[in-house]
């Protein structure tokens, strides 16, 4: 039998690299940044920035190019001096520090490694700078190297690894400082799509085990998914929202998360009537669509004259009558999109353009769907949230 795919090996965490680490998950904020802002010029790269990430929690911050997603790693880390706000690690202001006083460990996209030093002298830079004697330094890279399972690559240069490979010589430079927080900077958007899934799901691993409280930078939705506990969706220098994936998808705070997370329709229709439990709206066909007012309508400054912003996620639209919907109208189908287990359509009726996403598997009662055919669409009137008015 030949040597295992390098790649493809479990990831094992020496009991010795889960350094000074607790469970995770006690409610405490462990990394804090409190009202962080960054001016670059007239640019405000973040803007009151406020996140308390929990010991041992890994999360994302996900957000379009040019959010601030970079800026707030290099605040935390101490490559920058905010504007205004501060950075909290355990309980203490660490704002002034520098970052080799704050033990975060960073993975930067380009991985940043010495191509003129072999693996072990990468690893063992920190250490080095931080005047760790030579003995301990050795048995510390061996272990890191170990953790990320290059354990008999430490006499190669770093320009002859994969990109897989150097991404897991960064991590263990990272980790073997023993940081209180590790940052990561797009680390896998090197890798091509194969060795980038099986690598995020290395890592997830390896930072379970480690338990390190940890950063992870990202414009990758379905990255952000699988790897956080909680995911921090910025736009222009602002947390839209901050929770877990689902409560993203689920509960959207406003309309730029509900189109920044999965395939949203959003209708914007004018109340017809307002009054009791019940919100009355008006297709631009003048149909009238009554929703229950939500339970947190206190936020909304709801008035007839006024507009409310909806959204209804595509699978939440049927092309059959099911146990409590309603026939929301009929529209014609324009287009089709084949996406594996679901296809989706487009459709316009009563004025308005909308997506449904529709099990491959299940063709409807009256037989295959078709573009160009006109199909009554059902739901269910509490599948409609209410995003803003
Ligand atoms: P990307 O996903 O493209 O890496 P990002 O979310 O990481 O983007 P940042 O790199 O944090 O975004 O940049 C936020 C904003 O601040 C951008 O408009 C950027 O042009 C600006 N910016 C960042 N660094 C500097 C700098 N050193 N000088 C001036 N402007 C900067």
């Amino acid at each position: 039998m030949g040597q295992p795919d390098p790649e493809q090996r479990q990831v094992v965490v020496t009991d010795s690299l889960r350094s000074g680490l607790s469970s995770r998950g006690n409610g405490m904020p462990y990394l804090e940044l409190r009202n962080l802002t960054q001016q670059f010029g007239s640019q405000k790269a973040l803007d009151g920035l406020n996140l308390s990430i929990e010991k041992g929690e890994l999360v994302s911050l996900l957000g379009p190019s040019g959010c601030g997603k970079t800026t707030t790693i290099r605040l935390i880390a101490g490559f920058l001096e905010p504007t205004a706000g501060t950075v909290w690690i355990d309980g203490r202001d660490v704002t002034p520090l520098p970052p080799e006083r704050r033990r975060v460990g960073i993975v930067f996209q380009s991985y940043a490694l010495f191509p003129h030093l072999n693996v072990f002298d990468n690893v063992g830079f920190g250490l080095r700078a931080a005047k760790v004697p030579r003995r301990q330094i050795e048995s510390r890279v061996h272990r890191a190297l170990e953790l990320v399972n290059l354990p008999n690559e430490a006499n190669r240069a770093v320009f002859e690894l994969s990109g897989g490979e150097q991404q897991r010589v960064a991590i263990a430079r990272a980790v073997v400082i023993e940081p209180q927080i590790l940052l990561l900077d797009e680390p896998l958007s090197n890798l091509d799509a194969s060795l980038r899934q099986r690598t995020r799901q290395q890592l997830r691993e390896l930072i379970t085990s480690l338990q390190t409280t940890t950063v992870f930078v990202t414009h990758d939705q379905e990255e952000a998914f699988a790897l956080s506990d909680r995911i921090a969706l910025l736009s222009k220098g602002r947390c839209q929202q901050f929770g877990t994936a689902r409560d993203l998808y689920d509960h959207p705070a406003n309309e730029f998360v509900a189109r920044f997370i999965g395939r949203a329709n959003v209708f914007t229709l004018p109340f017809a009537a307002v009054g009791g439990d019940c919100l009355c709206l008006a297709w631009p066909s003048g149909r009238e669509l009554r929703l229950r007012k939500p339970a947190d309508s206190a936020r909304f400054h709801i008035q007839a004259g006024q507009s409310c912003k909806l959204l209804l996620r595509p699978e939440k639209i049927g092309f059959e009558e099911r146990a409590g919907t309603i026939r929301l109208f009929s529209a014609r189908l324009l287009s089709y999109r084949f996406a594996g287990a679901w296809s989706e359509w487009e459709a316009e009726g009563e004025g308005v353009r909308l997506w449904i996403a529709h099990s491959g598997a299940s063709p409807t009662s009256d037989g295959p769907l078709a573009v160009g055919m006109t199909k009554d669409l059902w739901v269910r009137v509490e599948d409609f949230q209410v995003l803003d008015v």
